[in-house]
């Protein structure tokens, strides 16, 4: 894509055209703040086809669990969404229905009280840009659904294996995925 602002022309993969305004709307991408490490290790979720590799990993994973030793059981259950804006807390919510609802029936042979759902907010509060209501309503659902909710806290570094946050403490997880935006 290329825009000639002198001309008000815009030339695209099937020919150019003229504007008189140009809206450019583009979307944008997950923000990973530059942290590469960060981005290689953990699935973002803004396609269909980001949505179908977490539902293919999830269900993998589940399938590891089931012959997993102590140790990589924990990894394997703990689950991490890093962001508590509307996408994050909405994943959250559905990741605990699906640990109430769905998962049970599919995989008879696993304790579903180990599997933790994890959401890590940077901010004071989950939905921190909507009103008060929101925020606390918000919070309180998903504490009652089980989510483990961490406010006020920067998530460092996650390479694949261990996830290292502000306040020192780590967290062995297989699966983290990136809300941030
Ligand atoms: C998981 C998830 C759930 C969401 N749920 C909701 C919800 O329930 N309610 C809600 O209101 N919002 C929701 N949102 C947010 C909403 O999807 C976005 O705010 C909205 O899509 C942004 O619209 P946009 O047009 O700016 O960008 P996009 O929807 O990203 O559209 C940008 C378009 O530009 C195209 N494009 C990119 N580069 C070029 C280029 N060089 N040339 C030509 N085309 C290009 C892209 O292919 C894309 O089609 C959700 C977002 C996510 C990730």
């Amino acid at each position: 894509m290329k825009i000639d602002t002198a001309k008000n022309e815009i030339s695209t993969t099937i020919g150019s055209f003229p504007y008189d305004f140009l809206v450019i709307a583009i979307g944008c991408r997950t923000n990973f703040f530059g942290n590469k490490i960060i981005s290689s290790n953990s699935f973002s979720l803004k396609s269909t086809y980001d949505a179908i590799s977490i539902r293919n990993h999830i269900l993998l994973t589940f399938e590891k669990i089931i012959s997993a030793n102590k140790d990589e059981k924990e990894s394997l259950s703990n689950l991490v969404i890093v962001g508590g804006g509307p996408t994050g807390v909405e994943l959250a919510g559905a990741f605990a229905e699906i640990k109430k609802n769905v998962l049970p029936k599919d995989f008879r042979g696993i304790d579903f009280s180990e599997f933790r759902i994890i959401l890590i907010e940077g901010s004071k509060d989950t939905l921190n840009n909507m009103s008060q209501k929101a925020k606390i309503h918000s919070r309180k659902y998903l504490k009652n659904m089980g989510v483990d909710i961490l406010t006020e806290t920067i998530v460092k570094n996650y390479d694949g294996y261990i996830l290292t946050l502000s306040n020192g403490q780590t967290i062995r997880s297989n699966t983290v995925i990136w809300q941030r935006v």
